[in-house]
């Protein structure tokens, strides 16, 4: 495990715990020192100007340290992708289970997921399965709102970006972070119809928001809320 100068932990429950390193970054546009915990990058970063002594902002630091910890209890238990395993994936919930011997890939079967093959490779076969299945999925959504305004869109691809749940590009590709998988689907559709209403602005005007209300049938800022509220959640699934 790696030494850091300063970090916090997270201590769970069942028995576990979670190292939060701090990083330390002196910054010539910094005018005074500053504390942000990155929750979905589970690191907490202190900015200071660059008059200003290391050690004092390791002592602001030293002094904010139980607001810190504050925040940090925002931060979701992690759900392993193992076997036995629960998760929501399109709002229905699945058991994963291991069969080894079976050479069928991942497949999805009532309320399980089965993995053939070694334990050793599960989780990472099955979020190479749920992101091919996302990238269907979001295709199929993308074209149905696309329609709606008579837009043509390039390529659909799936990331794991932590800062966006997607984005648009001038050339028409559309990328979305497979993780909304894990969302109510009422929030998915909002993430997929703001993405396409880009296709025709691509800006935030006042304009663009008229598209998404057009296009999409639920409550905007409902799909806003859930996700300044639960998006970290979305990060806990690993
Ligand atoms: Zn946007």
């Amino acid at each position: 495990m790696k030494a850091y100068e300063y970090s916090f932990v997270i201590k769970r429950g069942d028995g576990t715990s979670e190292v939060i390193p701090v990083e330390f970054e002196r910054s010539i546009r910094s005018k005074s020192i500053k504390i942000t915990p990155q929750l979905q990058k589970k690191v907490i970063r202190v900015t200071y100007p660059v008059y200003v002594l290391h050690s004092r902002a390791v002592a602001f630091l030293e002094k904010q340290k139980n607001w810190v910890a504050k925040q940090l209890e925002k931060v979701p238990e992690k759900v392993e992708i193992k076997d036995g395993a629960k998760i929501t994936f399109l709002e229905h919930e699945y058991t994963i289970s291991n069969i080894p011997n079976a050479r069928r890939g991942v497949w999805f079967e009532e309320n399980y997921i089965f993995v053939s093959g070694d334990p050793e490779f599960l989780n990472r076969r099955v979020k190479d399965f749920l992101k091919v299945e996302m990238k269907k999925y979001f295709t199929e959504k993308t074209r149905f709102y696309a329609k709606k305004i008579g837009k043509k869109f390039n390529n659909v691809s799936v990331k794991d970006t932590v800062s966006r749940w997607g984005s648009c590009a001038s050339n028409g590709n559309i990328s979305y972070s497979w993780r909304l998988g894990f969302a109510p689907i009422f929030v998915i559709d909002y993430i997929v119809a703001h993405e396409v209403a880009h296709l025709e602005e691509l800006n935030h005007s006042y304009k663009f928001w008229r598209v998404v209300k057009d296009i999409y049938s639920g409550d905007v800022d409902e799909a806003q809320k859930w996700l300044s509220r639960n998006g970290l959640s979305l990060y806990s699934v690993d």
